[in-house]
């Protein structure tokens, strides 16, 4: 009967939230001695400069947490919670320092000049000691200006442009290159892109989803690039999964791509050893070889 599938649907869903639940106190339980056990890692994901060969030009720093035991578990599963417990500000601090110290390693060898970017949460920027703690780290690893990026989403939870906007600047001053996220994913705007002086728009990936109406999609796409040239801004499309995307996002003088097309988000280590076996960016015109 109804009301006996509605009862059934009733305890599916609370069992569901249940769940739910006893999985963020157990992660909440945990995160502070797995920050000092070092479980999470720092996977980086290469960026390719769309016109010159797919060049590796950097990568972004992202966060996986290795639990002993249960393996590896991604952002979305945990990034959420640490957003609304504040643990997120130290986390982002370790990554950000974590990717200083790749970084200088990297340098110390011997690598050539790239950009590393790492993820702020909106909330790290209403903390005091930020700038201090970001530009101190900055040049305690001795990284030159320009190479490290940081980007920032935006959400609906928090909306402070203004600060963003200051920050963005003190920033810029330490040598910071500042890029905003997910463009185009729903909380950003237009008028968004008019306050804030950022250097980097990250195109967000719902633009090439597969299912999406390509013809439509790439209109929009070719106008954002061109809009964000006029504003002397860089473009990153991510979330790229296909040939004919990159021939599209080169011939529409899109900056740099990031997306499964090249590579996955992949460990630092491994990142690193990539690097060290494409000192000019063969790799990039490889790539263009065999796919496209
Ligand atoms: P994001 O900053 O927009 O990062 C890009 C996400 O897109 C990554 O997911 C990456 O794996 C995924 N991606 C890249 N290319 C493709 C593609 O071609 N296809 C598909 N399907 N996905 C692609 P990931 O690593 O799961 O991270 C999810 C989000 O978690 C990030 O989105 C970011 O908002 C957040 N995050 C990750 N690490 C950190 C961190 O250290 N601090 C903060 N505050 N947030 C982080
Ligand atoms: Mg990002
Ligand atoms: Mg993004
Ligand atoms: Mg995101």
């Amino acid at each position: 009967s109804i009301k006996q599938e509605k009862n059934i649907k009733y305890a599916f869903y609370s069992e569901a939230i249940r769940k739910t639940l006893l999985r963020e106190n157990e992660l909440e339980a945990r995160m502070k001695s797995a920050l000092e056990a070092g479980e999470f890692k720092v996977f980086i994901q290469p960026k390719t400069a769309t016109l010159e060969n797919n060049r590796i030009a950097g990568g972004e720093v992202l966060v996986r947490w290795v639990i002993p035991g249960q393996g590896m578990i991604s952002p979305g599963e945990f990034i959420p919670l640490f957003e609304k417990n504040g643990f997120i500000v130290p986390l982002d601090r370790f990554m950000f320092e974590s990717a200083c110290a790749w970084l200088k390693d990297y340098l110390d060898e011997g690598g050539r000049p790239i950009r590393i970017a790492v993820n702020v949460s909106r909330l790290g920027i209403f903390q005091e000691d930020f700038l201090d703690f970001y530009a101190d780290t900055k040049s305690h690893y001795g990284i030159p200006d320009g190479m490290l990026e940081l980007e920032f989403t935006e959400s609906l939870a928090i909306e402070d442009n203004a600060l963003l906007g200051r920050r963005a600047r003190e920033l810029q001053e330490r040598g910071f290159i500042c890029s905003l996220d997910d463009f185009g994913a729903g909380y950003s705007s237009l008028n968004t892109l008019k306050d804030l002086p950022i250097d980097v728009l990250k195109l967000d990936m719902m633009f090439f989803r597969r299912e999406t109406d390509v013809r439509r999609a790439r209109i929009i796409v070719a106008n954002i690039i061109h809009l964000a040239k006029e504003l002397d801004i860089r473009i990153v499309a991510e979330g790229v999964e296909k040939p004919d995307q990159v021939e599209f996002l080169r011939e529409s003088a899109c900056d740099v791509i990031q997306g499964f097309v090249f590579e996955r988000p992949i460990p630092s280590e491994e990142f690193r050893e990539l690097l060290r076996k494409d000192p000019t960016g063969e790799w990039g015109a490889g790539f263009k070889k065999k796919q496209v």
